[in-house]
């Protein structure tokens, strides 16, 4: 699957909603959640458009792994290296937009 003409995140990713981009490159993008449920949280996603993480992990092995890399990084810049990550799968786990993202969560120490 390539792109998605009514998905949000391709929409962000291409410039057309606003967002508040914390990092990209040639195959990823990363921006400020809209409703931070952290000090610091950071959507990562695939420029490619694929539903969810099974679907990436399938299709781009490499790319999932560079997801983690970022979120790493972020983690590494905002909060000595904690960071909790979440990808939300399917409609029953709170999964809202189907375009895989990484959730990051970091900047504070967080609850158990
Ligand atoms: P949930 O809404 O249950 O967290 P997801 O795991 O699918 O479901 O996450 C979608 C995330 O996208 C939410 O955390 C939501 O706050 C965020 N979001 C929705 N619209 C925007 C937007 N325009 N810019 C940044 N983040 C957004």
């Amino acid at each position: 699957m390539s792109e998605s003409e009514d998905c949000l995140f391709c929409k962000i990713i291409a410039g057309e909603i606003p967002s508040g981009k914390v990092y990209e490159d040639d195959t990823t993008y990363a921006f400020k959640d809209i409703n931070p449920k952290a000090k610091v949280h950071v959507l990562v996603v695939p420029r490619k458009h694929y539903a969810n993480v099974a679907e990436l992990a399938q299709a781009d092995p490499a790319e999932l792994a560079h997801i983690v890399e970022v979120a790493q990084s972020i983690a590494d810049r905002e909060f000595h290296g904690a960071y909790r990550l979440i990808f939300n799968t399917g409609l029953d786990a709170g999964q809202t937009v189907f375009h895989v993202h990484a959730h990051v969560l970091t900047g504070e120490t967080l609850d158990e």
